[in-house]
Formats: C-alpha cells, sequence, structure tokens
C-alpha cells in the first residue's frame, strides 16, 4: 500500500493542467478581501526537486513544464509561483499543490493538508513550517469531511488521489457528494487521469449525473513511456469559479 511516489511525476504535463487551473482560481479568489480556505485531501511533499534521480529516470519533468514552462506568460499565477519556487531553491525545484497555496495565499486565509505517506508526510512538514499550516497524517477523505463546512466557509478543496487502489474509481464520487452536501459554497476540484483502459469513465459519468453544472476540463498528451496507461489528464471542478471555463480554454489551445 502507498507505493505511489509523485516525485517521480512530478512537474509533468498532468502536473501542469492541475496547478495551472489551481494557481488560476487559487489567485482568483484572493482578489477579493476576504479570508478563505484551502483544504487539500492528497497532499504529496510540497517541494520537488527536477534534478533527483527519480525525476531524471523517467523524464517527465523534462516533457512537461520543462517544455511548457515559457508558454505561461510571467504574470500567469503559475508562473509567478514557478519563478518564485525557483529564485528560493533553485532551479530545479518545482513546487506541488500545497506550495502553490501556501505562496498564494494570505495571513487570514486558512490551511489543511492531509497526507498519509510517512516520509511525504515529514517532508511536507519541513517545508511547509514556513507557513502557518494544518498538516495531518490521515486519510484525506477522512479530513476532508471532518472539517467541512470549514471556517472560513468560502474556499476550495483540491482532491488529488493516486488512484493506487481499482475501487477508488467507484468510491470518490460518493466521498465528493457527502463533502459538496456538508459544504455547498466550496470549490472542489478533483484531478483524475485518463487512461487506455477507461478506469475513469464510469467515475466521470457518476459525477457528471450528480454535479451537472460542474467543470470538466480534459487534456491529452503522448504516454511517458510505451504502454503507460495515462495519455492525458482532467479536473472536475464544482462551484468553479468565474472564468475558469476561459481559462481552461487557454489551456486548451497550449496542450493543443
Ligand atoms: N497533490 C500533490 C501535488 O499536486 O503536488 C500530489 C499528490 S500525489 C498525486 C498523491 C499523494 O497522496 C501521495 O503523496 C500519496 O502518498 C498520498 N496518499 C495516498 N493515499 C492517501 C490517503 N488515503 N490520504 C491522504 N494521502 C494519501
Amino acid at each position: 500500500m502507498l507505493s505511489y511516489q509523485h516525485l517521480y511525476h512530478a512537474g509533468n504535463l498532468a502536473d501542469v493542467q492541475k496547478h495551472a487551473l489551481l494557481c488560476f482560481m487559487l489567485d482568483y479568489l484572493v482578489q477579493k478581501d476576504k479570508p478563505l480556505t484551502y483544504i487539500e485531501t492528497h497532499a504529496g511533499r510540497g517541494l520537488y526537486m527536477l534534478d533527483a534521480e527519480e525525476a531524471v529516470k523517467t523524464g517527465e519533468a523534462a516533457k512537461g513544464i520543462g517544455a511548457v514552462r515559457e508558454a505561461f506568460a510571467p504574470d500567469h499565477p503559475y508562473r509567478q509561483r514557478l519563478e518564485e519556487t525557483r529564485a528560493r531553491w533553485g532551479d530545479a525545484a518545482y513546487p506541488g499543490s500545497p506550495l502553490l497555496a501556501a505562496m498564494t495565499l494570505r495571513d487570514m486565509d486558512k490551511i489543511h493538508l492531509a497526507e498519509l505517506h510517512p516520509q511525504e508526510h515529514r517532508i511536507l512538514s519541513e517545508v511547509i513550517h514556513l507557513w502557518d499550516a494544518h498538516v495531518q497524517k490521515k486519510d484525506g477523505f477522512a479530513m476532508a469531511l471532518a472539517l467541512t463546512p470549514p471556517t472560513p466557509r468560502r474556499g476550495l478543496m483540491l482532491i488529488d488521489p493516486s488512484y493506487e487502489v481499482k475501487s477508488d474509481y467507484d468510491v470518490i464520487p460518493g466521498q465528493i457528494a457527502s463533502i459538496a452536501k456538508k459544504w455547498n459554497v466550496g470549490i472542489i476540484a478533483l484531478w483524475y487521469p485518463l487512461l487506455t483502459n477507461a478506469a475513469h469513465i464510469g467515475m466521470l459519468a457518476d459525477l457528471s449525473q450528480r454535479f451537472p453544472d460542474a467543470l470538466r476540463h480534459e487534456v491529452r498528451f503522448p504516454a511517458a513511456k510505451e504502454g503507460h496507461k495515462m495519455i492525458g489528464s482532467g479536473m472536475f471542478i464544482i462551484n468553479a469559479p468565474w472564468g475558469t471555463e476561459d481559462e481552461a480554454k487557454r489551456l486548451s489551445a497550449l496542450f493543443a
């Protein structure tokens, strides 16, 4: 269990889609002078070194952020966070979603992160200690259910599971429905892979039926390696902030 390690995949094209949309939405939310809550159920370690053996071995970051960083305008919030990370931790550094959120949010905002893997949890706690974030070593959905509705009530939850267990695709729609029922104003963003074996299709059909107004954005890219099942990535966003749909279209153009 818990064999997935994001350090092999950080900065790949799936991260680019997820992180660009996340930064856009958080940047939009902080324009308003009202506090917000950021919750992340599957946080990872927060900071990745793209020259690490694991990242170099897969080459996914080189084909991902390494290839497209400059396609984002210097004033795009994702590009800004990337440059801040590189300035602080060096040119090989890449920010995970908790770090992107911590760098964007303000002192008045609240951050809650769950990460179950002991090593990833330890590194995340070290990285994120610079900010006033709450990091828990527990199941992300259990934390999300316990925290919702959060205070402040305004905010965003990122759900980014590693989909290590095949049943994840069956149970996630129900778990999201329980969270959304308790937090009907919350922005809830689920990342999912597009797979050659179509394992994600049933989950998406279920989610689309429960949340017909949600924003669904998908991008396709070549498999990282011949025979790999992931051929694209998607974000399913409930209560997407104003402008997210246009941002998603811009991202689609970039990927095309
Ligand atoms: N969201 C991160 C980012 O974009 O930078 C990447 C997260 S990675 C895809 C998924 C993480 O979830 C892994 O670090 C894994 O250890 C963790 N994880 C797996 N099952 C979990 C669970 N039930 N609760 C919390 N974390 C879990």
